[in-house]
């Protein structure tokens, strides 16, 4: 069996989902589809919920009806037969008297989380409204009835998978399964979701549990690429990246996969491949446990990054003063990212800015605290093998003329990352770009 993730515009329009549709009955394995919303869809949920947290219901009315008007135009384009309109129909009434039923009430972060599931319900239901119109058997499974976080907001294994099988013996003779991405139940039982982008990691999620031969990310991009193809000419998209490599490019930027995505099929060695709705031929890139050695892949960057840099003369010579550092951050659950020491000080980076000020008043009382904002943290992803000389002077060569704030080499085997300013990231990318690949194939 396999998985078959399809983001938000491979399912934006009437052509992407029948698009879909045919490259779900191109064979006949047996796969699992999960659905993203449609594109925007999300995003227009998130909006109507900032305006029944402020209490505008009459912003929040039209911001519903508006997007009821875009799912009408999807009815109508969608479907060939009256019977098919009339059953979206149907479902969009049902739907969309739900999302107005939250103007009337109180709005509280339960109600948000329903809200923010409607955009996959919406998605796989239309789906499955046009596989039984144009012929195609398969079966709709509930996401809300299987995928589960326990209260530590991980994924419950156990429960996925054994509720997942459920679903799936209930429809022994079917081939294909279509279920939504992004949407669970949390420890309460209640709806809440896999944050923003966390379809991807339902995809994975459910090929861990199933044991699946492979996933497959369709997306409207053809692989990830070796550097910001909005930023640089001439990149490519990599054939094959390691699970390491990928985590390591998902977690920096690279926004074509969820970071938490990875380590599900790396668990249970199942290979992810990144595909193109729009060129399905192409080859993609493939994740998988297997990986050149001693290479450099891809280049990529995180931008709104703040630096802190912390000094201390009680940091000389004495244990525990990186605890008390960590400490502080972990009170207000603020992940830090790339670290580097000296003797007497220790400089760090956040991208989660929302407790900075608490973070820094209590850091103050103990040490001297500087802090750098508008930071962009470039990384260079491969195989760096450990006792191999020159990857330093490759890097920091192409770099020569970049102003680095911080280095990070040797955290894994896989990532060399720097700080910079945000106005040289631009430069950054390319310098690394022409020092790392474009000179090295022209050699
Ligand atoms: N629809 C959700 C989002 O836009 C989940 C996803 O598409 O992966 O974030
Ligand atoms: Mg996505």
């Amino acid at each position: 069996m396999i998985v078959m993730k399809f983001g938000g515009t491979s399912v934006g329009s009437a052509l992407r989902m029948k698009e879909v549709a045919n490259l779900i009955t191109l064979d006949s394995q047996k796969k699992i589809v999960v659905l993203s919303a449609v594109s925007g869809t999300t995003n227009k949920l998130v909006s109507i919920g900032e305006s029944l947290y402020k209490q505008d219901k009459d912003e929040a009315i039209h911001k519903i009806k508006q997007l009821r008007a875009e799912y009408d135009q999807l009815n109508q384009e969608l479907y060939s037969s009256d019977e098919s309109k009339e059953k979206a129909k149907l479902l969009l009434n049902e739907n969309f008297e739900y999302l107005l039923s939250f103007t009337k009430d109180l709005f509280t972060i339960y109600e948000e989380r329903a809200l923010l599931a409607q955009g996959e319900l919406l998605s796989t239901n239309l789906f499955k409204i046009y596989c039984d119109e144009a012929g195609i058997q398969a079966a709709l499974i509930p996401a809300l009835d299987f995928m589960r976080i326990d209260k530590n907001l991980e994924p419950d294994e156990y429960y996925i998978q054994s509720n997942l099988e459920k679903e799936l013996s209930k429809y022994p003779e079917t081939p294909i399964f279509i279920t939504q991405g992004y949407v669970c139940r949390n420890a309460f039982g209640e709806i809440d979701n896999l944050k923003r982008g966390g379809s991807d990691y339902t995809a994975t999620l459910v090929g861990a549990a199933i044991k699946a031969k492979e996933v497959q990310i369709w997306t409207d991009i053809d692989g990830m690429h070796n550097n910001d193809p909005r930023v640089v000419e001439g990149t490519h998209p990599v054939e094959s990246l390691s699970y390491n490599e990928a985590a390591e490019l998902a977690y920096f930027g690279a926004k074509i996969l969820h970071p938490s995505c990875v380590w599900p099929a790396q668990q249970h060695n199942i290979p992810i491949a990144l595909k193109n709705t729009m060129q399905p031929e192409a080859k993609g890139t493939i994740i998988s446990q297997f990986t050149d050695k001693d290479r450099i892949t891809a280049i990529a960057a995180k931008d709104g990054i703040t630096a802190i840099k912390i000094r201390s003369g009680r940091m000389l010579n004495a244990y525990g003063f990186l605890r008390n550092v960590f400490e502080v951050f972990e009170r207000y659950k603020t992940p830090i990212d790339m670290i580097t020491t000296s003797e007497v000080a220790v400089s760090l980076t956040i991208d989660d800015k929302s407790h900075l000020s608490e973070i820094l008043d209590e850091l103050r009382k103990y040490a001297h605290v500087e802090v750098d904002e508008n930071k962009t943290i470039v990384c260079v992803v491969g195989d760096f093998l450990s006792d191999k000389k020159g990857y330093a002077e490759q890097i920091f060569g192409a770099l020569r003329n970049i102003p680095i704030r911080m280095i990070s080499y040797g955290g894994s085997n896989n990532n060399v990352s720097v700080l910079v300013n945000e106005n040289d990231k631009n430069e950054a990318l390319k310098a690394l770009h022409e020092g790392l690949f474009t000179a090295k194939t022209m050699a």
